[in-house]
Order: structure tokens, then sequence, then C-alpha cells
């Protein structure tokens, strides 16, 4: 996974427009936005989508998704809301094997995805 454009952000290998970061996850700018703000939150531990998180991730899971909203009331999102998104698998429409939760906002979202 570490060979994945995810894990090459985390290692410093590729650049990023990087909004916050710790000592365990990541939050940048998705390179094609689909939204006015679309920022990817990624552990640093690799982990290929929430189904590779074990009982020892289930602290970092909670940090990804803290991360999330620490990352929309950074960016202004909080207050007329916004959406968090993981994709998982093939039917998930997951092209990154990488764990990485979107947070898309800034304008309305429709349901159901497509
Ligand atoms: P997913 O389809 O859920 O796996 O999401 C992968 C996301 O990664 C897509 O929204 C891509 O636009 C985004 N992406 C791919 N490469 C990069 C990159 N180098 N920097 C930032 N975002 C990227």
């Amino acid at each position: 996974m570490s060979e994945t454009i995810f894990g090459k952000i985390v290692a410093g290998e590729i650049p990023a427009k990087i909004v916050y970061e710790d000592d365990d996850v990541m939050a940048f700018h998705d390179v094609a936005p689909q939204a006015p703000t679309h920022v990817l939150v990624i552990p640093k531990k690799p982990l290929r989508s929430v189904l590779d998180a074990g009982e020892d991730d289930v602290l970092l899971l909670g940090k990804l998704m803290y991360a999330a909203t620490h990352v929309a009331r950074l960016l202004d999102l909080a207050d007329a809301g916004f959406r968090i998104v993981t994709n998982i698998g093939s039917d998930g429409g997951q092209s990154v094997d990488y764990l990485h939760l979107h947070v898309l906002g800034g304008r309305h979202m429709g349901w159901p995805p497509g």
C-alpha cells in the first residue's frame, strides 16, 4: 500500500496540498474535486480500506473521523453541512487502494449518490 499514491504522499515522495496533519492522520485537497471543497483524510498507517482495519485500529478510525470534522470546521463547512464518505472496493467505487475519507462540501449533495 505504501506503493499507492497516498502511501507516497505520506512518505513525502509526491506533493499534496495538505490542510491538516498530526501523528496519525493527514488531510489534503483532492486533485479532481467533486465539490467546491473536496478533501481526503487518510491514516498514516497504510490500510487498504475500512475492511482492513482490525480491533487494534478502532482508535485510529475514530481519529480519522474526528480529523474529518476538524477539517470541515477549518474549511468553514460545518454550518452549511457537508458529506463524509468512504468508498470500498469495486462496487463501492474505490479507485485508490488506501483507506481515505472524502470530505465534500460547498454545494448541496444529492441522495442517493451515483
Ligand atoms: P476513491 O475513488 O474513493 O478511491 O477516491 C480516490 C480519490 O483520490 C479521487 O477522488 C481522486 O481524484 C483522488 N486522487 C488521486 N490521486 C490524487 C493525488 N495525487 N492527490 C490528491 N488526490 C488524488
